[in-house]
């Protein structure tokens, strides 16, 4: 090892320039957000060969002075934060002054910016400067990304995966503000165009008619922060977490506790794997946040993480308890999904105008159910299938009844949310009926399990499973009343055996859903009417009526317009 050298200031940004600069959707993205901090409310973004050859991006904010302009692209040269003071308070995108020294130093860099119509500068990296007339705002080109950092240039994707990544951003910045409007070009042919205009309409747009249909309105506050936004009906999901959009204070970024707390207050409606459609805004007093903890400023922490947690999942549990989450289904089983990427192809993404019928869709209820909005959050309806009318049995698995339409429910499943939640009312409430062995069941477990089982013995007996050491082994005395002995035992040891990092209360309620399915009555039992109406009305208290424990639908509505579709081929 040689002697301490200080690093050259270009060698400093290039290092830097790792960090900010991963590929071409990273430029997008800090072009962007300085278009968003310098006030834009229009931004077209235009790319050539996924980004790789050229990224152009306009906006029509505030601009830059000849002066400003020089310094932008110096490193730490930044309006936005004057001290340390301003690093816990940053209300702006962008606080570090780094990136675009950052995309300086691995690019070609022309800037043209101005302050107001008409006079403007040009200026090309590294010291070029003129006198230019430019509309007000600010053009960035960056071309030959990459050029001098050959290694960098060589882990890029193709053109296609690089501009996926380009439309996710822009998606996402389009979805950031009503009061935005955004274009992606990519070789000239139009990719996203997504106006100003109300998020709703918006997700038109971008993800589609049948997704924003789909949507439902979260609007929620607390003392620690006010969220507001849609989220998918649980049976519009996907495969990954592409759909979903998460603004804190604006940002776009990811929380580790965030998704958590949507992941659980949709838990069992959501099936295994999907991902529901979110996009979130969460207003959190700026000295609770940090967001100087990750080179994209794509992660923020967190000071309460706790309290936000917790304030998210009610805003969504809310949210489910106030709308109706019944799957809308169009006959003609063209349940059109949006396509997973924005890759450019012939088909371009149309605007469809703004429709009225997508700003709010009231949900037609009967009286009953209107009273039952007004019950703070948290208590049951009384009946919220109450109004509607058996018609009968169909094949002995469905329930036919008419609503604001056809509604049909599936029995088993409808079986099992109400067997599931029984159950679950049982444990939260710590008042598990239990039934005592005649015959105490003797067992032996293995080390690992032994020792568990021993840790949450007192935790098992709150469940009904009341098991006791015996001479080295244990002995099983009495068992949950509603799984019966048969299955208790099998299901206990899966309680035991479930990852061993996580907390076995967390966990239980799968194992226990699992099993309160096959204790359901089987599809295919004929039910009397008044049995049919139980079922409905023991439905219908379901805290989440609207899915059996594994995410399935357990019920369906065709509406009369979709009828009248079908039948009179109304387009
Ligand atoms: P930061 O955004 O962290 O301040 P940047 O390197 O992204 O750092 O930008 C440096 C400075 O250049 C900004 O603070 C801002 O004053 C100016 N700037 C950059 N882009 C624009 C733009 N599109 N419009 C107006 N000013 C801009
Ligand atoms: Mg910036």
């Amino acid at each position: 090892m040689g002697s301490i050298n200080v690093l050259e200031t270009d060698l400093v940004n290039k290092i830097a320039a790792g960090e900010v600069v991963e590929r071409p959707a990273s430029v997008v993205k800090e072009l962007i957000e300085n278009a968003l901090d310098a006030g834009a409310d229009s931004i077209i973004v235009e790319v050539f060969n996924g980004g790789k050859d050229l990224i152009r991006v306009k906006d029509n904010g505030f601009g830059m002075d000849k002066d400003d302009l020089m310094l932008s692209v110096r490193s730490h040269a930044t309006s936005k934060i004057t001290g340390i003071d301003d690093l816990f308070s940053v209300s702006t995108l962008g606080f570090r002054g780094e990136a675009l020294a950052s995309i300086a130093s691995v690019s070609n860099l022309r800037i043209v910016s101005s302050q107001e119509d008409g006079r403007g500068h040009e200026f090309v990296m590294p010291d070029e400067i003129r006198p230019v007339g430019a509309s007000q705002g600010t053009v960035v080109e960056v071309s030959s990304l990459f050029h001098n950092t050959p290694a960098r240039k060589k882990h890029l994707k193709s053109v296609q995966v690089e501009l996926s990544h380009i439309s996710d951003i822009v998606t996402r910045y389009g979805l950031s503000s009503e009061k935005l409007g955004i274009r992606l070009y990519a070789d000239d042919k139009e990719v996203i165009n997504c106006p100003a205009t109300k998020l709703r309409n918006k997700l038109v747009s971008l993800y589609g008619k049948e997704t924003a249909r789909q949507m439902i309105d979260v609007s929620y506050e607390d003392s620690m922060v006010k969220v507001k936004g849609l989220v998918g009906k649980p049976y519009i999901t996907y495969g990954d977490r592409c759909y979903q959009t998460l603004f804190v204070n604006g940002r776009f970024v990811k929380s580790q506790s965030v998704s958590q707390a949507i992941y659980d207050a949709y838990h069992t409606l959501l099936f295994l794997n999907r991902h529901p459609v979110i996009v979130l805004f969460l207003d959190i007093d700026f000295s609770q946040t940090d967001v100087n903890v990750h080179p994209q400023k794509e992660v923020i922490r967190i000071q309460d993480e706790e309290s936000i947690y917790r304030s998210v999942f009610s805003a969504l549990r809310k949210a489910f308890q106030e709308n109706d989450l019944t799957p809308e289904v169009e006959l003609s089983g063209s349940q059109r999904m949006p396509t997973q990427s924005y890759a450019v192809s012939d088909t371009r993404q149309t605007v469809l105008e703004a429709d009225d019928s997508y700003e709010e869709r009231p949900v037609q209820r009967n009286n009953a159910e209107g009273q039952s909005k007004l019950n703070p959050v948290g208590e049951v309806a009384a009946s919220r299938f109450g109004h509607l009318r058996i018609l009968g049995q169909l094949n002995k698995l469905y329930i036919l009844c008419e609503g604001d339409g056809l509604v049909i429910i599936d029995q088993h499943a409808a079986q099992e949310r109400v067997l599931f939640e029984r159950f679950m009312k049982e444990f939260s409430a710590e008042g598990v009926r239990r039934q005592e062995l005649l015959k105490p069941r003797l067992f032996e477990l293995g080390r690992n399990d032994s020792l568990r089982l021993r840790e949450n013995l007192e935790l098992l007996s709150k469940w009904g499973f009341v098991i006791e050491e015996d001479a080295g082994g244990f002995k099983m005395r009495e068992v949950p009343y509603l799984l019966g002995k048969e299955v208790s035992f099998d299901v206990l040891l899966e309680l035991i055996r479930l990852q061993r990092s996580d907390s076995l209360t967390g966990l239980a309620e799968e194992v226990i859903a699992r099993r309160a399915c096959r204790a359901a009555i089987k599809a295919g039992d004929e039910l009397t009417k008044p049995e049919l109406r139980k079922l409905m009305d023991d439905l219908g208290r379901c805290e989440k009526p609207y899915s059996c424990p594994h995410g399935r639908p357990t019920l369906i509505n065709i509406s009369l317009g979709e009828l009248e579709k079908k039948f009179k081929r109304v387009m």
